[in-house]
C-alpha cells in the first residue's frame, strides 16, 4: 500500500482487514500482487466498501459469495428448503443493495468488477484472474486516453465471464 496512513489509521485498517481476509479474496489479492498491481483494501469511504480498490485503474472489485449475493443461474445459489421465503427476501434485498451501490460507484466514475466465488474454483480460477488483469489493463489504457480496438485487445465475446461495468473494456464503442 502506498497510502500514507497514521499508525492509528493503519492499525484500524489492519484490524478491519483481518476480519475480512476470506479465502476467495486472498486468492485475488495474491494474484494481483504477483502481477505487480497495487490495491487498497476496505479502507475506503466508497459506497458498498468494495473489497479491492485500484485507484490507478479507476476500478473497484467486489468478490461476492454466490449465495448471499444471489448469483443468478449458479449451482451454489440454492435457496434452503425451509424458510424459503425469508431467504428469498433477504437475498433479494442484498441484490438490490448491490445494484444501488454499483450505480453509485459508476456515477462516481469507477469501473466495477464483480468476481463471484464460483469463478474462483480451481478449474476456472486462472482464466478468471487473467481476465481481471486483462480488464484492468484495458481500463488503464482507457483512462490514459488510449483508444482500444476490438481487433487488438479484445478476446472472443464467449470468453467474458466477469461482470465489468462502468467502462466498455472491450472497446465496443469503436467497433460499431
Ligand atoms: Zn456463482
Amino acid at each position: 500500500m502506498v497510502d500514507k496512513l497514521s499508525p492509528e489509521q493503519r492499525r484500524k485498517c489492519m484490524q478491519a482487514n483481518k476480519s475480512n481476509d476470506t479465502k476467495p479474496e486472498l486468492i485475488v489479492r495474491k494474484y494481483l500482487f504477483s502481477q505487480g498491481i497495487h490495491y487498497r483494501l476496505h479502507c475506503s469511504n466508497l459506497p458498498g466498501k468494495p473489497d479491492i480498490v485500484l485507484k490507478k485503474y479507476s476500478t473497484v472489485i467486489f468478490i461476492n459469495g454466490c449465495f448471499w449475493h444471489g448469483h443468478e443461474a449458479c449451482p451454489y445459489y440454492r435457496l434452503p428448503k425451509t424458510n424459503t421465503l425469508f431467504w428469498k427476501n433477504k437475498i433479494e434485498t442484498n441484490r438490490e443493495r448491490d445494484e444501488r451501490v454499483r450505480q453509485q460507484l459508476i456515477s462516481l466514475g469507477w469501473g466495477v468488477m464483480v468476481i463471484w466465488e464460483c469463478q474462483l474454483k480451481p478449474s476456472v480460477r486462472e482464466a478468471t484472474l487473467k481476465e481481471v488483469v486483462y480488464n484492468l489493463s484495458v481500463a488503464y489504457l482507457k483512462k490514459c486516453g488510449v483508444r482500444t480496438t476490438g481487433e487488438i485487445y479484445a478476446p472472443k465475446e464467449d470468453d467474458i465471464a466477469i461482470a465489468a461495468e462502468g467502462y466498455a473494456p472491450y472497446g465496443k464503442e469503436h467497433n460499431e
